[in-house]
């Protein structure tokens, strides 16, 4: 999958000064990359009863949800608070840069089901986890956690301990 980082452009101080932002937006552009992407993603997961994929927003809807198509299975967003318009649960984490509230739909997900949990870049894990957790809050069983980019400098395999991780690519 090296090829793929020849379409993930770096954009320095983004957005805030010292951060190296991943874009994937040449990615996106590209169709040979972005169908590439979102088979390599499924495959990985297709003999693993997924139910329902999660992501949040908002790169991870773009992948997330052509992986859910393509697993046959639900989509189920993840949003910044105030966003979704019906019953919510919560959770507020800390990223990179920042911290912020998500909110999951408190219907989105039953007992039992498999879940995917699905972004396009795994930084220091905040957000991951916190989706996995509330994720679990409402039932869900997570089958794993799919990345285009893991920035494996930031350690977030530390964050994830027992969850199982799946990423394209590393830097
Ligand atoms: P984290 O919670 O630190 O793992 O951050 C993950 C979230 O922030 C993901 O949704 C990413 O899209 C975004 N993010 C964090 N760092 C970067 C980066 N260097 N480049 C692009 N996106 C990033």
């Amino acid at each position: 999958m090296e090829n793929l980082k020849k379409v993930i452009r770096d954009v320095p101080d983004f957005p805030k000064k010292g951060i190296v932002f991943k874009d994937i937006t040449p990615l996106l552009n590209n169709n040979k990359a972005f169908k590439q992407t979102v088979d390599k993603l499924s495959s990985h997961f297709k003999n693993k009863k997924i139910h329902r994929v999660v992501s949040m927003e908002s790169r991870g809807f773009i992948f997330g949800s052509a992986v859910a198509y393509k697993l046959n299975c639900g989509f189920v967003p993840v949003r910044k608070k105030g966003k979704l318009p019906y019953e919510t649960i919560s959770i507020t984490y800390n990223l990179e840069y920042g911290q912020d509230t998500l909110e999951i739909h408190k219907d989105a997900i039953r007992q039992g089901e498999n879940v995917l949990i699905v972004d396009d870049v795994l930084a220091t894990g905040g957000t991951a986890k916190s989706v996995a957790e509330i994720v679990e809050k409402l039932g869900g069983k997570i089958v794993g956690l799919a990345f285009i980019i893991e920035l494996s400098f930031l350690k977030p395999r530390q964050k994830l301990k027992g969850y199982k991780i799946y990423s394209l690519i590393k830097y």
